[in-house]
């Protein structure tokens, strides 16, 4: 639902969209170990500006965990095909893991992996490359998108059942979590809505809960080969139908039955944008590490603090370790974001992004204050 807002605001306007190695020892006993930011990375252009976001914004207010979103915004050496027309350089790159190592920042990079493919009409850059992993080859990317469509085209995926996908996805993984030096990598691998379709011949038939927990588990098995975490959004596995988010937010293709078939060191991001959902305590019942991701309303933000902090303190210490903690995602790219961060762009709501990502913080801030 993250998108498809985003989408439909498009539409009326040009918007476009450790294990926190819980080296906590030094940080009090119920500091929320992951406290997060998740934004597009910059452009070259914007990286300096980036920088100093980092160092005068992220870091006094104690964001130890950035996740950029990366996808093909990089020189990829292994795949040059499916670099960018404009891309970050290994400097640039260079830049912001110097940035994020003085101020002790976690780095993750994110390609969004199966789902999400292409955006609106246009084709993302793995299936203009490799059109042969599309999951449906049949659907034709349309001249105008507009939702609903008789395709049922929300987004691309790829098939996750492709002989020669994952030679190209791994080499991809590799290498930025390479140029990154990174120990985990954010897959996405939300809202799915092609997976196991009749006219794909491997997928066809299948259960797709297993389709999304194959894949899961297959990108898991390879960063942990080299001693990296998978980081996903957790939509995918959420009952839509039964809990009333709907078919963005949670899943309403039966994927969520993928809950219990993934491994249980796959860290969930559950993004949840105008209520605050309790699906943490769901995620932490079933072994899995949680971290709760607001977006644009600063209530609902300071809600989802409070009760993550809440859970943490009335937690078994079995469960208490499983909820991570919070992190602010931003959906535009990071030089719009800046724009509205520093006053140089006027927001038509005080439900935006910059907003959230203040309140959010300042929040924090006091429930760390008071003891909590
Ligand atoms: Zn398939």
């Amino acid at each position: 639902m993250k998108h498809i807002l985003i989408l439909l605001l498009s539409a009326i306007s040009s918007i476009s969209f450790s294990q926190v190695s819980a080296s906590s020892d030094s940080l009090s006993a119920n500091m929320l170990p992951v406290r997060g930011f998740c934004i597009a990375a910059p452009q070259s252009k914007g990286v300096d500006e980036f920088v100093k976001f980092i160092n005068e914004e992220l870091a006094p207010r104690s964001v130890n965990t950035l996740i950029l979103r990366v996808d093909y915004n990089y020189q990829y050496e292994s795949h040059p095909e499916l670099r960018d027309s404009s891309a970050l350089s290994k400097s640039d790159v260079r830049r912001l893991v110097a940035a994020c190592n003085k101020n002790k920042i976690r780095l993750i990079p994110q390609v969004n992996l199966l789902g999400h493919q292409s955006w609106a009409g246009k084709i993302g850059n793995l299936l203009k490359a490799y059109p042969q992993f599309d999951e449906t080859p049949l659907v034709k990317m349309p001249e105008k998108y507009v939702w609903p469509n008789a395709d049922g085209l929300y987004c691309k995926s790829y098939c996750p059942l492709h002989p020669d996908v994952h030679k190209v996805v791994f080499e991809v993984i590799d290498e930025i979590c390479d140029v990154f030096e990174t120990d985990a990598f954010h897959a996405g691998m939300d809202e799915v809505f092609y997976i196991g379709e009749p006219q794909c011949p491997r997928c066809s038939g299948r259960d797709k809960a297993e389709l999304f927990a194959g894949e899961v588990r297959t990108l898991r098995d390879h960063l942990a080969s080299k001693g990296r975490e998978l980081w996903i959004w957790g939509d995918r596995l959420l009952d839509g139908k039964t809990t009333g988010m709907g078919e963005w937010e949670a899943s309403y293709n039966n994927t969520y039955r993928a809950i219990d078939m993934i491994p249980r060191d796959v860290i969930i991001c559950d993004w949840h944008y105008e209520r605050p959902d309790q699906t943490p305590v769901y995620f932490a019942m079933k072994g899995l590490s949680v971290i709760t991701c607001p977006w644009r309303e600063p209530g609902t933000a300071v809600t989802q603090a409070q009760d993550m902090v809440r859970f943490r303190k009335s937690a078994t210490p079995e469960m208490k370790g499983r909820y991570l903690g919070m992190m602010q995602t931003v959906w535009s790219d990071a030089g719009q974001f800046l724009d509205s961060f520093y006053g140089r762009r006027s927001e038509r709501s005080a439900n935006n992004p910059a907003n959230c990502f203040k309140a959010l913080f300042s929040e924090i801030g006091k429930l760390q204050a008071s003891g909590n």
